[in-house]
């Protein structure tokens, strides 16, 4: 099991955003997790990466308490996300982006960097070459020296998926990485997650196409009000009259 919920529960104010919030992801899936707006799947995200912390309940990832953690250690510990509204540095370039996020997994300290020291050197030029890398692995070599904010819509959120797997993550959170996405280009999403998921990195993402879902995820979590409703393979979800409900609404008697 690599991140567990048990019972989380998160209140603004004094409205319930999530209660009683069980489900694991295991190493080696790509999990879905589904809801209509508002259900709560992005503060399940934010929770996971130490931007909220649960009101009730406790999050785990590899066996550690994450409730509490400050988002850079979350990060660290292996857990790395995308965002529904892309977040990228826009005026810096693709390639620039990437570097970025390998930073994390960089060890030359303050002195080494101002001092430019050997060791610091050649941590630069492996970044260099681990950005590069990722840019080819997806899809986006062509475009390394372009501004950020230039490119489209897919590439940027292929963009921040680079990123996001600089930081060498073991857990990948996507927050809706089919947005604004035409049909080819979530095609080439869906075979860029498997290879992601062949690679190492366990998988969830929180998605509105269904299409996406039910073909790439092993396991479906459906979450409707702040309530999980509904767990299983895509095709027991899909038939769950639950699940039906919540984006259909309940048939007139
Ligand atoms: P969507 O599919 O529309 O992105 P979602 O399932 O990701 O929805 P959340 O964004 O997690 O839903 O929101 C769940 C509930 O929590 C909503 O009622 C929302 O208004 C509330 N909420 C989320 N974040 C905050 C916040 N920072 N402050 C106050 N309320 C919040």
């Amino acid at each position: 099991m690599l991140l567990e919920l048990k019972k989380i529960g998160k209140s603004f104010g004094g409205i319930t955003a999530l209660r009683d919030v069980s489900f694991a992801v295991n190493e080696g899936e790509i999990v879905g997790l589904i809801g209509p707006n508002g259900a709560g799947k992005t503060t399940i995200f934010n929770m996971a990466t130490g931007i909220f912390e649960p009101t009730t309940g406790e999050v785990t990832f590899a066996g550690q308490k994450l409730n509490g953690m400050q988002p850079h250690k979350i990060t660290e510990m292996g857990v790395a996300r995308t965002f529904q509204n892309i977040r990228l540095f826009g005026h810096m370039s693709a390639l620039d982006n990437v570097k970025v996020g390998c930073h994390t997994r960089m060890s030359a300290g303050f002195w080494a960097s101002l001092l430019r020291s050997p060791q610091q050197r050649r941590e630069e030029r492996e970044v260099h070459a681990k950005a590069e890398e990722l840019l080819d692995f997806v899809g986006l070599s062509g475009v390394r020296d372009v501004r950020a904010d230039t490119l489209a819509y897919g590439q940027q959120r292929r963009l921040e998926i680079a990123r996001a797997l600089a930081t060498q993550p073991k857990l990948l959170l996507l927050d809706e990485p089919a947005a604004g996405m035409i049909e080819s280009e979530t095609k080439a999403l869906m075979e860029l997650v498997k290879n992601i998921r062949d690679r190492g990195t366990t998988v969830l993402l929180v998605e509105h196409d269904m299409g996406l879902v039910m073909n790439l995820c092993e396991k479906v979590v459906c979450i409707n009000f702040g309530v999980k409703i509904a767990e299983g393979t895509p095709a027991e979800v899909q038939a769950n009259p639950d699940v039906i409900e919540a984006y259909l609404g309940k048939e007139e008697e």
